[in-house]
């Protein structure tokens, strides 16, 4: 039997846990892999990558992954890398959000977009007497039975009120989604927030359930809800590259081209270079699949085009402790749109996790969207550093300068998806299977968090499996 030609385009964590699967599939199948794994930059993991600097331990990208859909954790556990997981920090529990240059605690139990407590959101400072009495209404609002996907700002609009949207779940989701909650599809970011409303009626009714639910679950030894690594989030990454032969690895090749032949398989051209493969996963975003099949068929190009991604950027800063005059006694802030920064967030990113900062001192990582990129792009590094430390110095009371800094922009990187995106997606999913060799994987369908893209990337080598078994049935 001739053996099956396979390439993976991206090797971000998509990519690897597809290359890995497949890795896996063939050994169990005893079926000869001739794997290739292509990608643009220099070192495997994309987005997962930690640099050390004087003893800081920062991420350019993702700090942290949920422990609640199980893809992570459970290749973590396949790789042996449990003992390398760490927890958040435990003592500290809470976040903040910025109002008028002030940091305001999250009313305890507020999680994403609704409260499971009534009290402290009516405590909050975060809101006005009048913003109060509309989310404490909640209950007595009725539930919207439209089959129709709605944006998440419509839902929260409507069951919470314009000021919980505005001062609470906006800059919330906007930390997680890095989009405007207007644009993003409430199926697709958030279905269970849909769930509780069609099966409680209520969000306060749902979360306080849930809560009283979860409580009753709490027993034995329990993953915190979020985890990273001792050494920070390229572990994964190495470790999973670390998996895949030598000779599969292409670095520096980016992808220029992709298209079918007449025997059914598909050139891949990079660097100047053609391979014949028989199957190809796409583990990059759809507007990154766009430049290298959209041309194929209109459908193509509109579908793909319809799953847009922003820029984003992240800026850590060493500080010595005595020069950041603030407790930080939290995880960090976001900052809602109205209140008009370049600073989307910013993590107390020695609080949360252990080990990231050398004792004496602390590292604060901003986020930055697609407005901090257009000034990076427009006036380079030192003048977004500048701008950036501006806007800290007044919330944090910092005394000085950092130590040490260091920036890390991507360019379409996080995927976001639209109200009507799960019939999209499906659309996408199904036009790919009509298309022999054909797979797509990455953050652009089901999920931009990384158990996601570990599912897309398992599921896409899965399918090139589970196609080759019926054709040989077939046979
Ligand atoms: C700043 C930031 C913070 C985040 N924080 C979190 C978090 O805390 N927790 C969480 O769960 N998720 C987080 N996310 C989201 C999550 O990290 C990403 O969705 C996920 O890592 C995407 O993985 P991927 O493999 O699909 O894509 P990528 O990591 O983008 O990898 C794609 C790879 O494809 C390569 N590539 C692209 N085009 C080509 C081409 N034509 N030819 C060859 N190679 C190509 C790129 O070089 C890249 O290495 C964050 C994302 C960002 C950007």
């Amino acid at each position: 039997m001739n053996p099956l030609r396979v390439t993976v385009i991206g090797a971000g964590v998509s990519g690897l846990a597809a290359a890995h699967r497949l890795l896996e599939l063939s050994k169990e199948k005893d079926i000869h892999l001739e794997l290739n794994i292509l990608d643009a930059g220099s070192k495997p993991g994309g987005t997962l990558s930690t640099v050390e600097k004087n003893g800081f331990v920062m991420e350019e990208g993702p700090d942290c992954f949920i422990t609640e859909k199980p893809a992570g954790l459970e290749l973590c556990k396949k790789l042996g890398l449990d003992d390398q997981l760490i927890k958040t920090n435990q003592t500290l529990k809470q976040s903040f959000i910025l109002k008028n240059n002030r940091l305001h605690p999250i009313p305890e139990g507020f999680y994403l977009l609704a409260p499971s407590r009534v009290w402290p959101l009516m405590t909050t400072s975060l809101l006005s007497p009048l913003g109060k009495l509309r989310a404490a209404f909640e209950p007595f609002i009725r539930r919207r039975r439209d089959p129709q996907d709605e944006s998440v700002g419509a839902f929260v609009r409507r069951r919470m009120g314009k000021e919980v949207l505005d001062g609470l779940a906006q800059p919330l989701i906007g930390g997680v989604f890095n989009a405007d909650p207007d644009d993003l599809s409430l199926s697709a970011c958030m279905p269970r927030f849909k769930e509780m409303e069609m099966k409680y009626g209520s969000l306060l009714k749902a979360m306080a359930a849930r809560k009283l639910k979860s409580q009753a679950q709490v027993s034995g030894a329990r993953y915190s809800l979020f985890v990273s690594f001792k050494k920070g989030m390229q572990t994964l990454g190495e470790k999973l590259a670390s998996q895949i032969p030598m000779e599969s690895m292409w670095l520096q090749s980016h992808v220029d081209s992709l298209n079918p032949t007449d025997k059914g398989t598909w050139e891949v051209s990079a660097n100047g270079r053609t391979q014949e493969t028989d199957a190809v996963i796409l583990a990059i975003q759809p507007v990154k699949i766009h430049s290298l099949i959209g041309h194929l068929d209109p459908e193509w190009s509109k579908l793909l085009l319809g799953i847009p991604a922003h820029d984003s950027a992240t800026l850590n800063l060493g500080f010595r402790r005595v020069d950041v005059n603030h407790p930080l006694d939290g995880f960090g802030f976001v900052v809602p749109s109205k209140e008009k920064k370049l600073v989307v967030g910013c993590t107390f990113a020695s609080q949360k996790f252990e080990g990231r900062a050398p004792e004496g001192n602390v590292l604060l990582r901003a986020f930055l969207g697609q407005e901090g990129v257009d000034l990076f792009k427009a006036q380079g590094e030192s003048s977004l550093v500048e701008k950036v430390l501006e806007e800290l110095k007044p919330i944090l009371n910092l005394r000085d300068r950092p130590l040490v800094h260091h920036l890390a922009s991507y360019a379409s990187s996080m995927s976001y998806f639209r109200p009507g995106h799960l019939s999209q997606a499906l659309r996408l999913e199904q036009k790919a299977s009509e298309i022999k060799g054909l797979y797509l994987a990455g953050n652009g369908l089901r999920g931009v968090g990384i158990p996601d893209c570990i599912a897309a990337g398992q599921n896409a080598a899965e399918k090139i499996f589970q196609n080759l078994l019926k054709k040989e049935i077939a046979q």
